[in-house]
């Protein structure tokens, strides 16, 4: 006998038969049964032949239900286990069992977002099952999922009217605040008139588009068609790392100073191993600009070869790096599968002494930074798909792949390092509060 069966045996009913009732000596054997099918890859009738000892899904005790879902979990077919779960999920009398809520739960995660059902998902955990089987945390948490990762913008956006908008189905901003309104009210397709309105403002959907490229389009809608001005600048804030711009003359070593910002932080790949550490200082190295490059000197009058690039004025509360994998040759465009190693946190005080700072770096709060999301790429230049990793603070990690939500590991997110399938192309930091 197997230790599972062994185990079940122990604990079943038959190893104490005179203190127990008919109904757990069923559940016992009932076990055994559910345990020898699976040993005998006999899966796809495992359901049918419980339901057979029980007659009606909802008289299933929660100890087999649960055996099977994690079994049609297990081989990955969970449509077959989902109609019955839901039987007994609704059913008055199973309400009151101390594991409907492990059922409920498995349900979710085992089940609905595997198969990609998150609107079934929400409604689950909206609805009377939810309220009965989840505490507020873990009803928030299906939710979460889908958008946890931009709660700063989403808070942003709730506290703009939009009153003056006029065409509001070419709005981008307000479009977007909708979309998270309706995906935290577990309303179906939520995305859909989003996604109209990129298409009409910008974008046909059926091409291809850098995730990055989408990104920086709707912060730029943001600043464009919000008719509160402070807000917009309040969630361009969120993203905003303050450069500075300096060029240095090589001649009379004076240096030009000129503030600017980006959106997301380019960080160049190079074949062979990469560090995020190396990508990042390596960013804000100065480059040299000599021969046609030189760049006019105020103080020599004349051009002279210099140095140019970014030094850091101040840090942003989300931060947004951009791997550049892609490059043009003239072959066309390759994706460069080179691995490049990102760790779940790091500071920013460690790369104090690799001239990555301005002399006039305004530290406005930590420097401190954990990794929550990322973008991966799948496929190559010429075709691919989005998904995203994202963490749920106190749950881990989840995979995102369109609306198909499943619990993920950091083994699984440091898995997109490099090589051939899926890999980061970008990565979203949160400065620690
Ligand atoms: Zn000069």
């Amino acid at each position: 006998m197997n230790p599972i069966a062994e185990e079940a045996m122990r604990s079943s009913a038959l190893a104490q038969p005179l203190s127990l009732g008919w109904g757990e000596v069923k559940e016992g054997l009932c076990i055994l049964g559910v345990q020898a099918l699976a040993e005998l890859d006999q899966w796809p009738v495992v359901l049918s032949w419980v339901l057979r000892q029980y007659q009606r899904p909802e008289e299933i005790p929660a100890t087999i239900m649960q055996m099977c879902i994690l079994l049609y979990a297990k081989v990955g077919h969970e449509t077959a286990i989902q109609e019955a779960t839901r039987t007994w999920l609704f059913c008055p009398a199973t309400v009151g069992l101390g594991a409907y809520r492990t059922v409920a739960e498995l349900y979710l995660l085992c089940v609905l977002l595997p198969l990609g059902r998150t609107d079934d998902a929400r409604q689950l955990v909206l609805g009377e099952v939810g309220s009965r089987a989840f505490s507020e945390d873990q009803r928030r948490l299906a939710l979460e999922v889908s958008f946890y990762a931009t709660w700063e913008l989403r808070s942003i956006l709730d506290r703009w009217d939009a009153l003056s908008v006029r065409d509001e189905g070419l709005n981008v901003p307000l479009q977007l605040k909708r979309y998270m309104a309706a995906m935290g009210n577990g309303q179906p397709s939520p995305h859909r008139h989003f996604l109209q309105c990129m298409e009409r403002k910008l974008f046909r959907m059926d091409v291809q588009h850098d995730a990055d490229e989408v990104f920086l389009a709707v912060l730029d809608f943001i600043q464009q068609q919000m008719d509160d001005p402070a807000l917009a600048l309040e969630i361009q804030g969120l993203y905003q790392i303050s450069v500075e711009l300096q060029l240095q003359c090589l001649q009379c070593s004076c240096t030009k100073r000129r503030p600017s910002f980006l959106l997301s932080l380019p960080l160049h790949i190079k074949e062979g191993p990469n560090s995020l550490e190396d990508c990042i200082v390596s960013f804000f190295q100065l480059q040299d600009l000599s021969g046609i490059d030189s760049c006019f000197c105020a103080e020599c009058r004349v051009k002279t070869p210099s140095k140019q690039g970014f030094k850091l004025l101040s840090l942003p509360t989300i931060l947004c790096m951009q791997l550049q994998r892609f490059r043009n040759s003239a072959r066309g465009t390759d994706k460069l599968d080179c691995s490049l190693a990102f760790p779940d946190s790091f500071d920013f005080q460690d790369f104090w002494k690799l001239n990555v700072f301005s002399q006039d770096f305004q530290k406005n709060g930590s420097t401190k930074y954990s990794l929550f999301a990322v973008i991966v790429h799948i496929g190559s230049a010429w075709c691919g798909h989005y998904t995203a990793y994202v963490l749920v603070p106190e749950h881990g990690w989840f995979y995102a792949d369109d609306s198909h939500v499943v619990r993920a590991t950091w083994d699984d997110v440091r898995a997109t390092y490099g090589g051939r399938g899926r890999t980061a192309y970008m990565l979203l930091y949160r400065r620690n509060s």
